[in-house]
Parts: structure tokens; C-alpha cells; sequence
């Protein structure tokens, strides 16, 4: 490998939470970084819903990367509330944040990316095919369009189908059991204030047999639903996707017996995304290979509950900070010893997300407020 007695060549693969934290912690400190973003442009497509950032973790990581005061104020301290109804519509639980309650405030995934984004200069449209270290002068960034780069650090923060993830692991993500599709509404305030109601500030959640419907309130009067279930990874082969009569009648067959108002959710939403959920093992490690590390969903890709993008933004955060903090020499060291704190933290959650996840979604509707319980004591 190359001896870099400049500054390493650095660039990370994928510019979400992951990818833009580690960059914008680097751009802080005045240390230069690619960033190679598959997508086209930062609206290419749509940013998906809102998120929930831990004091500890992604909150942590705005405050290394100097964004937290600008987090505060895009914030939504009161999307912390949760309302849990039972299937036939009874109050079982109904929490409201007070006024300085600021432990995991929501944010909606568009303007965290515009905030991190910030000075960043992002190569856009730039989809990575491998990555592949041990060349004489450095690791080798193969595109999609045949070109080939060449750095001293290739960060692979490429999310759950992760293109880096190869050149570390032969790992693959693995269907859960259960499946997600979601739907939305727009507007709810003025066009459908009766569900306006319903989610109140933040979230409700009912949790069925097997069966769960989550709807979260974002900003601008959009609300994100999610109707998860146990069922074989193949369950919509026999749908168009794109039919959304056809989805929203499966659906409203797979929650038949539901308390009506709550089917409404199901019913008014316009379009219909199918996302079965896949993770990797709860522990996964690789040997350390100089000059490429993952961070994030592509390191590990956990159930959805609250921890993935906290995780992506903290560990980004901490790995530029250890980027910065050694001179080339230690490189290599600083990103081993980062790997070795990232798979101890990692596991953790990913414990604690899998249980989450068996007993949300699970026979025992109980079983699911009591992880509500659990979680929150406070609550
Ligand atoms: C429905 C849902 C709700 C969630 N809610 C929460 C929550 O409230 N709190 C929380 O902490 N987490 C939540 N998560 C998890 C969270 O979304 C992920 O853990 C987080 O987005 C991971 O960030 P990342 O940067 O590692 O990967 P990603 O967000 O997947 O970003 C990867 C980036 O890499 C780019 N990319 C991919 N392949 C290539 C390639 N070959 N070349 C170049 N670029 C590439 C992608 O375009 C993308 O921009 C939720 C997940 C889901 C599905």
C-alpha cells in the first residue's frame, strides 16, 4: 500500500446519515473528503419520514459535527408524544412530552440531510460497483460506469445493500419474518382531521396478533403509516405494487376486525411501498482490512426501532474525528480501534432491536406494551 505522508486520501461511499456526518465532522476540522452519492441529486427521490435523535447518540454526533444549535431549531420536541389504542380503538397508553422534554426529538429525514449537507460538496450520481483494497497505491473505487478512483480510506456508509460491504465481509442481510408496507397522508390537518386526531402530535400505535399499524406524524400536516406483519418474505408476488386498490385491499383483508376509524388510515392512503425487513446478524464483525470500514445500515442493519440512523450519524461522527485526531501513521490503528467500539455499541442495539421487534409484532399484543413500558419508564 501507498505510504501517504500527506494527508490520506479519504472518501466515503453514500451521502445519508452516515456518510454526511462523517463528512461534515471532517469539513469541520478543515480535512478534506470525497463523498460519492449514487443518487442523481439531493431530491432524487423522496427523503422518507421522520426520525427520532437520542441525546447520547445522533444528537451527540450533531454536536460534533457543530449542527446542534440549527437541529434544535428544525426540530420537533413534540413528535416525541405516543398514543397506544388497542385494535378495537381503546386508550391503552397516551404519553405527551413536557415543555423542556428533549430526549429524542423528531426531525423529518429531508431537513437532516439539508443540515448536514450544508458547505458539503457532493459528487452526485456517482454509483459505486466495488470496492477493492490492496493495490500498491491505495484501495481501488471501481463505478458503475466502468471509471476507477483510487484513495487511502474508502468509507463504505452505503446503507443496507452496501456495494463496500464485500470487500470486509461475505455477509448478508436476511429477512426478519416480518413486513412492512407503507402509506401516507398529506394534509391530514385540513383533509382528514378526523385521523389529525388520531395520530395527535406524534405517533399512535396499535399492535395486533401478529400485525402492528404505526402512524407518524412529520412536518407539514404529512403522516407516514405502516402496517407490519408476519408473513413469507414473497407475500406480494401476487400484487402489482403499483396498484394501490389491489394493496390497500390486501391490507384491509390482512387487518380485518380492526375498529373501523383505524382501517382509515389504511384506506386513504394514495400510494403503497412494499419494504419487507432485512437485517444482518447481531453481531457482525469482519478482519480488519487497512484502508476500507463500513459505518451504519452497511455495517449493521438492524430492525427499524428507533437506534439505525443514531447509530450511522454517531459512528460517522467518531470515526472523522479519529480521521482527524491521527496523522498518517496511525491511521490504520485509529480506524481498527474505531471498529472494535463501533461492533461493541452496534450489538447492543441490535439486541435490543431484534427483541423490540419479536414482541411488536408478535401473538401477544401485551408483550408489545410492555416493551412501550420498558423502554419508557417515564411514560
Ligand atoms: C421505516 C423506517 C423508519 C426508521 N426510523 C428510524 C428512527 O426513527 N430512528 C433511527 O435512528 N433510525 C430509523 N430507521 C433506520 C434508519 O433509516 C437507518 O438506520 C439509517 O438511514 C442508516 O443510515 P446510513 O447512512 O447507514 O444508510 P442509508 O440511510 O441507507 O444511506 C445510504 C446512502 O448510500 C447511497 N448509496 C447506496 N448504494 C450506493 C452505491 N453503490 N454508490 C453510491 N452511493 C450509494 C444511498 O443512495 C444513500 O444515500 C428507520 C428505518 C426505516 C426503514
Amino acid at each position: 500500500m501507498r505510504q501517504c505522508t500527506d494527508r490520506p486520501r479519504v472518501a466515503v461511499v453514500g451521502g445519508g446519515p452516515a456518510g454526511l456526518a462523517f463528512a461534515r465532522v471532517l469539513h469541520r476540522h478543515g480535512h478534506p473528503v470525497t463523498v460519492l452519492e449514487r443518487d442523481a441529486a439531493p431530491d432524487a427521490r423522496p427523503p422518507g419520514g421522520t426520525l427520532d435523535l437520542h441525546e447520547g447518540l445522533g444528537q451527540l454526533a450533531l454536536d460534533k459535527a457543530g449542527l446542534l444549535a440549527e437541529f434544535r431549531a428544525l426540530s420537533r420536541p413534540e413528535g416525541q408524544a405516543m398514543r397506544i389504542l388497542d385494535t378495537d380503538g381503546t386508550v391503552l397508553r397516551d404519553w405527551r412530552p413536557g415543555p423542556d422534554e428533549r430526549a429524542n426529538p423528531e426531525i423529518d429525514r429531508g431537513h437532516l440531510r439539508d443540515l448536514l449537507l450544508g458547505p458539503l460538496d457532493v459528487r452526485w450520481g456517482q454509483a459505486v460497483a466495488k470496492v477493492v483494497p490492496g493495490a500498491r497505491d491505495g484501495v481501488r473505487v471501481h463505478f458503475e460506469d466502468g471509471r476507477r478512483e483510487t484513495f487511502d480510506l474508502v468509507v463504505g456508509a452505503d446503507g443496507a445493500r452496501s456495494r463496500t460491504r464485500p470487500a470486509l465481509s461475505t455477509v448478508t442481510p436476511h429477512y426478519t419474518g416480518v413486513t412492512a408496507v407503507e402509506t401516507s397522508l398529506d394534509d391530514i390537518d385540513t383533509h382528514h382531521p378526523d385521523l389529525a386526531r388520531l395520530v395527535g402530535d406524534g405517533s399512535v400505535a396499535v399492535y395486533g396478533v401478529n400485525r402492528a399499524l404505526v402512524a407518524q406524524r412529520n412536518s407539514g400536516g404529512h403522516v407516514k403509516v405502516h402496517a407490519q406483519f408476519r408473513a413469507p418474505a414473497d407475500w406480494h408476488t401476487h400484487l402489482d405494487p403499483a396498484d394501490a386498490d389491489a394493496v390497500r385491499s390486501s391490507l384491509l383483508t390482512l387487518f380485518d376486525g380492526w375498529t373501523a376509524p383505524l382501517l382509515e388510515l389504511l384506506r386513504r392512503g394514495t400510494a403503497f411501498v412494499h419494504r419487507p425487513l432485512y437485517v444482518l446478524p447481531v453481531s457482525h464483525t469482519w478482519t480488519h482490512v487497512p484502508g476500507v470500514t463500513l459505518l451504519g445500515d452497511a455495517a449493521h442493519l438492524m430492525p427499524p426501532l428507533g437506534a439505525g440512523a443514531n447509530l450511522a450519524l454517531l459512528e460517522g461522527a467518531e470515526l472523522a474525528e479519529s480521521v482527524v485526531a491521527s496523522g498518517p501513521a496511525e491511521l490504520d490503528e485509529a480506524v481498527r480501534a474505531f471498529e472494535e467500539r463501533m461492533w461493541a455499541r452496534a450489538e447492543r442495539w441490535a439486541r435490543i432491536t431484534t427483541a423490540g421487534l419479536e414482541r411488536l409484532v408478535s401473538p401477544d399484543p401485551a408483550a408489545a406494551l410492555a416493551v412501550f413500558d420498558q423502554v419508557q419508564p417515564s411514560r
